[in-house]
């Protein structure tokens, strides 16, 4: 029997009362807009997706509440607009509970560089989520909500994804609107969705996708149903398993789920090939000089005067410049910033920049070969191991880059990408979830997403709440 919107919605409130306090997923709950808007669905004409209980990362502009970009410098943000995909994901019958924890600015892989705490694995709360969209990925899978949005710069939905045991999709460029959402790195930047089930996560992929002329980026297309391949069988599936995903930087318990993940596809049917991806060693480098260079442009809006924070008791203009930036900004914000701005600099500009734009491009064109070839997706592990301890990586920032290893490669040439469910790991008496990665060709999410609905058959993995 299907549930009341109403009813919907209080479940996940009663969740979220009971589990917020430790997570620190969510920071804004939106309990009595929510109740609201329920009791408006149940009374309203059916639609697609009627009280699915949703979480908004907290740099996607609602109206309602803050948008905080979980920093200093937007913390008493309100925006005076919804973000197109929550605009899309209301009139479809989704109600909103709230906005979630990110590490600031969507700057990091573990949601530590929050300027409102960490969010807490719900697999192990001594361990991190994931980043950046660490608050989304553990509200879905501790069951707080049924789905939610994060951004995708560089992997910040597949990762925490993958930690956090459930679904994340990044689309291709350009398939869903980015008006409303905060800019980190224009050209990589993409809304996610996380859910605990491919099917969830193909629906609302759906809702939210498709043309919108706010965003000059957004692509004219309409072949929005993700979900056309959902039941489609193992037999015919061709993925390619390039050489760096047995990289040294994979953890051995890492190693093994997805060991036994392509021996489980093989005897379903699945046809896998070697294949080889010469540039993608080299994602992470490129990554870190255009996604950098890119928000020191973004970010240079924040200067005190027309957004956000504004330091008081100031002599100068200058003065109200750095130390409004200074009190705003957290370290790692102020990192990128710092390397952008170095990486754009006269004289540096050819030697990073414009080199890590020749990289870019190899990289794409790795992947088009590859998708040439016949073959459906690329498969590798999420990242490179399961969740870590809560500051075991903080002093560390290259350690925290290296999470991204499998991930920035779709940012870069644009394609879409989807973390599912591929096992467990056993660490310390636990259970933490290990994802399995695929990218898919340009505009083929339905495909992307039957194969990963193939995987979540096979593994079995997917749609626990984690409780622990
Ligand atoms: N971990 C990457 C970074 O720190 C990706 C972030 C993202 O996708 N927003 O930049």
């Amino acid at each position: 029997m299907s549930h009341s919107a109403v009813e919907s919605v209080q479940a996940s409130l009663d969740v979220i009362g009971a589990r917020n306090g430790e997570l620190n997923a969510f920071l804004q709950v939106f309990e009595a807009e929510a109740a609201a808007r329920a009791r408006n669905v149940d009374a309203g004409e059916t639609l697609p997706l009627a009280g699915m209980t949703v979480a908004i990362k907290d740099n996607i502009c609602t109206r309602a509440g803050r948008t905080t970009c979980a920093s200093r410098m937007l913390e008493h943000y309100e925006s005076p607009f919804d973000a197109t995909a929550v605009e899309r994901l209301e009139a479809a019958g989704a109600v909103i509970v709230g906005k979630t924890n990110l590490d600031e600015f969507a700057m990091g892989s573990s949601c530590e560089h929050s300027a409102f705490g960490p969010t807490r694995n719900p697999w192990d709360a001594s361990r991190v989520p994931g980043g950046s969209s660490g608050g989304s990925a553990a509200a879905v899978a501790a069951g707080m909500c049924d789905v939610a949005l994060g951004s995708d710069t560089g992997g910040s939905v597949r990762q925490p994804a993958g930690l956090c045991g459930v679904v994340g999709v990044k689309p291709t460029y350009g398939r869903v609107s980015r008006f409303g959402l905060v800019a980190f790195a224009s050209s990589l930047d993409q809304i996610g969705v996380f859910a605990r089930s491919c099917a969830d996560a193909a629906r609302v992929l759906g809702v939210i996708s498709g043309p919108d002329e706010r965003d000059a980026t957004s692509a004219q297309r309409d072949d929005t149903d993700f979900t056309g391949q959902l039941g489609r069988p193992p037999e015919g599936l061709t993925l390619g398993v390039p050489s760096f995903a047995r990289d040294e930087a994979v953890s051995a318990d890492t190693r093994d789920v997805f060991e036994a993940t392509c021996e489980a596809l093989r005897a379903a049917g699945v046809s896998l090939v070697d294949i080889e991806l010469p540039h993608a060693a080299h994602g992470v480098a490129a990554y870190y000089i255009v996604a950098p260079a890119e928000a020191s442009s973004n970010l240079a809006r924040y200067d005190g005067v027309r957004y956000g924070r504004r330091a008081e008791g100031v002599g100068s203009l200058d003065e109200l410049y750095t130390r409004s930036r200074s009190e705003g900004f957290g370290h790692e914000v102020q990192r990128r910033i710092m390397l952008g701005t170095h990486v754009l600099s006269s004289g540096y500009h050819d030697a990073y920049y414009v080199n890590a734009l020749r990289v870019r491009r190899r990289i794409k064109q790795d992947y088009d070969a590859v998708f040439a070839r016949g073959i459906d997706a690329v498969l590798t592990p999420t990242s490179p191991s399961p969740a870590f301890g809560i500051g075991e990586k903080l002093d560390d920032p290259m350690a925290l880059y290296v999470e991204d290893l499998f991930t920035v490669g779709a940012n870069l040439a644009g394609l879409p990408g989807v973390s599912v469910p591929a096992g467990f790991a056993s660490v310390n008496g636990r259970e933490l979830p290990v994802g399995a990665h695929l990218v898919g060709p340009a505009w083929g999410e339905a495909g992307l997403m039957g194969a990963a609905a193939v995987i979540e058959r096979i593994r079995g993995a997917t749609g626990r709440i984690a409780t622990a």
